[in-house]
């Protein structure tokens, strides 16, 4: 391509964030989406040397929980590691990812933030996911139990005004002492509050979300299930417009059945795909080492290793964004509503207005999928990356 020359594709069928197009044909100009034109006589004509995309073109997917991939990790001071990581998720689709830390002591936490920041300054990453330490250790899930504290209104300010700008979302249990007053400096800072790993019941968790609660970390996983006299936090979660729920869809956190009840109670516009991927993901089974904890990965299941040697509870997972998308399409979603949970919804949610959407003046940050769903081809910032056939 010439510079300055548009980039013309002709989709077969594109997703809009208004509907689906049938041979659309898409105008690129460097890194910006600048033209989406349904094809008329005179747009084919014009789009005579157009290439030909014979699938699905999809918003490119906007991952707002990972940890790593590839054997990398983001909890790390060598920025290469988290890059390495980073490339790892783009090939399975993620164009947009928010670096998701563990719990870890104060120091260690401001270490790995700075090495992050000048990522998240270059674009390679949207922002810094705190997920802990002011989590209950009764839904600890894979945090080392002697790092989890209160979220004390003054560390949590202390570590968002020290990582300078960068920390996009924290998840808390709120009903630990001073949550509600955190969620509510948290929210004054511009940074969102998400519930997870929380004992909440019904009661605090409404408190939460007036508080100013708008994420859900992970719905179902590392809090109360959901009982008929003892609601704990899930109903509310699902049914209160103000929160996006996150769910870990790689047919292990989640049963098939509980995937399609809270799409259906929630909405593809409130519900968000994450991975919630650790190092392990995109490695061959084997141990890891996750916040400080050994994590055996056993047929691609990541659970932390005890110490006598047994299998205790999940820790995080080996999820890649394509395969959580052609999960969803296995489950009878249709394609549009997977792009939606999969990008248009997350971005929207997080406030990241160049992305998750197929539109002029949108990054071209876009996924190819076939009818199945499954990833062919990624575009980020107007340039094709290296993508890999999903399996399947
Ligand atoms: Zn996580």
């Amino acid at each position: 391509m010439i510079a300055g020359t548009p980039l013309r594709l002709r989709c077969r069928r594109l997703v809009t964030a208004s509907g689906v197009l049938d041979d659309a044909v898409l105008v690129i100009e460097g890194p910006m989406i600048t033209a989406v034109e349904t094809a008329t006589d005179d747009t084919v004509h014009a789009a005579g040397d157009a290439e030909r995309i014979d699938g699905w073109v999809v918003p490119g997917f906007v991952d707002t929980h990972c940890h790593g991939g590839g054997g990398a990790t983001y909890a790390t001071t060598e920025a290469d590691e988290a890059r390495k990581a980073r490339q790892f998720h783009r090939e399975h689709g993620t164009t947009t990812a928010i670096a998701s830390l563990v719990s870890a002591d104060l120091d260690t936490l401001a270490a790995q933030i700075e090495t992050l920041r000048p990522l998240v300054a270059t674009g390679e990453f949207a922002g810094i996911h705190l997920e802990g330490p002011f989590l209950s250790s009764h839904h600890r899930g894979a945090h080392d139990p002697a790092l989890l504290r209160d979220p004390d209104p003054a560390v949590v300010t202390g570590l968002i005004d020290r990582a300078g700008g960068v920390v996009e979302m924290i998840t808390l249990a709120p009903e630990r002492p001073g949550g509600l007053a955190a969620i509510e400096a948290m929210v004054a800072r511009g940074v969102i509050a998400a519930i997870g790993h929380t004992d909440a019941d019904d009661s605090q968790t409404a408190a939460a979300l007036d508080a100013g609660v708008t994420v859900v970390t992970h719905l179902f996983n590392a809090m109360p299930g959901l009982h008929h006299r003892e609601p704990g936090p899930v109903p509310r979660l699902l049914s209160d417009p103000r929160a996006m729920i996150e769910l870990i869809a790689d047919g292990f956190h989640l049963h098939p059945q509980v995937i399609a009840v809270a799409v259906a109670a929630a909405g593809a516009d409130r519900v968000s795909l994450v991975t919630d991927a650790m190092a392990a993901a995109g490695m061959p089974d084997g141990d890891f080492v996750l916040g400080g904890l050994r994590v055996a990965v056993r047929d691609a299941q990541a659970r932390l290793l005890e110490s006598d040697g047994s299998l205790g509870s999940i820790a995080g997972s080996t999820l890649t964004m394509d395969a959580a998308f052609a999960r969803l399409v296995d489950l009878g979603q249709p394609i549009e509503r997977v792009a939606a949970m999969a990008a248009t919804t997350p971005a929207r949610w997080h406030k990241l207005d160049e992305v998750g959407e197929v539109r002029p003046g949108r990054r071209a940050d876009l996924c190819v999928v076939n009818d199945r769903g499954r990833l062919q081809r990624v575009m980020q910032s107007g340039s094709w990356v290296a993508s890999r056939a999903t399996e399947g």
